[in-house]
């Protein structure tokens, strides 16, 4: 009989692996964040874009699937507390990646999220025997957000730069 993997781990000793989905705070997040910020919710209310929701332990973290940031400042001015500064120089370090669910990848025509990025960001190439792939220019790509929603196949990721090379 074929040993799953939590058992496998539970014989060895070993714990499974846990896949944590990674955490993006609002805009001008403070590197010691979670020692400035008070939980009072204040960003929340003041989101005109209504994407930041409180997270685990209260936190508050972006929800991209509600929609795009505008950089549009209110949730910083709303920080008493100073969590979200502009001590922190650069909104944020964060960019897209486009994963194979990607429907121009599948063969089907689709430019949805180039057609929602205001940077240009997103372009889309010809080739030869297949439908325009998109192409992501990462440099250019702000982390805003407005693409990963409207994606009809839930293909767009957001993820951490490596080198913080972004300003906002
Ligand atoms: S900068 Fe504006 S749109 Fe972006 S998270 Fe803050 S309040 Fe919302
Ligand atoms: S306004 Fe500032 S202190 Fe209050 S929850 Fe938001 S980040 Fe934390
Ligand atoms: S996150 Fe914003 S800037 Fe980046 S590719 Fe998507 S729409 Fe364009």
């Amino acid at each position: 009989m074929p040993v799953d993997q939590s058992r496998r781990s539970l014989l060895f000793g070993r714990k499974p692996a846990v896949k944590t989905a990674p955490i993006f705070r609002p805009p001008w997040a403070i590197e010691q964040f979670t020692e400035q910020c008070t939980r009072c919710g204040e960003c929340l209310s003041a989101c005109p874009s209504q994407i930041i929701v409180a997270g685990d332990g209260g936190f508050p973290e972006i929800d991209f699937s509600r929609g795009e940031c505008t950089f549009c400042g209110e949730c910083r001015d709303a920080c008493q507390p100073k969590a979200l500064s502009l001590i922190a120089e650069m909104a944020w370090a964060q960019h897209i990646e486009i994963a194979s669910d990607c429907m121009a990848q599948q063969g089907v025509d689709c430019r949805v999220c180039g057609e929602m990025c205001d940077a240009k960001a997103i372009h889309f190439q010809l080739s030869l025997g297949r439908v325009a792939q998109p192409i992501i220019e990462s440099d250019l790509c702000t982390g805003c957000g407005a693409c990963v929603a409207p994606c009809p196949s839930a293909a767009i990721k957001m993820v951490q730069r490596q080198a913080q090379t972004m300003e906002a």
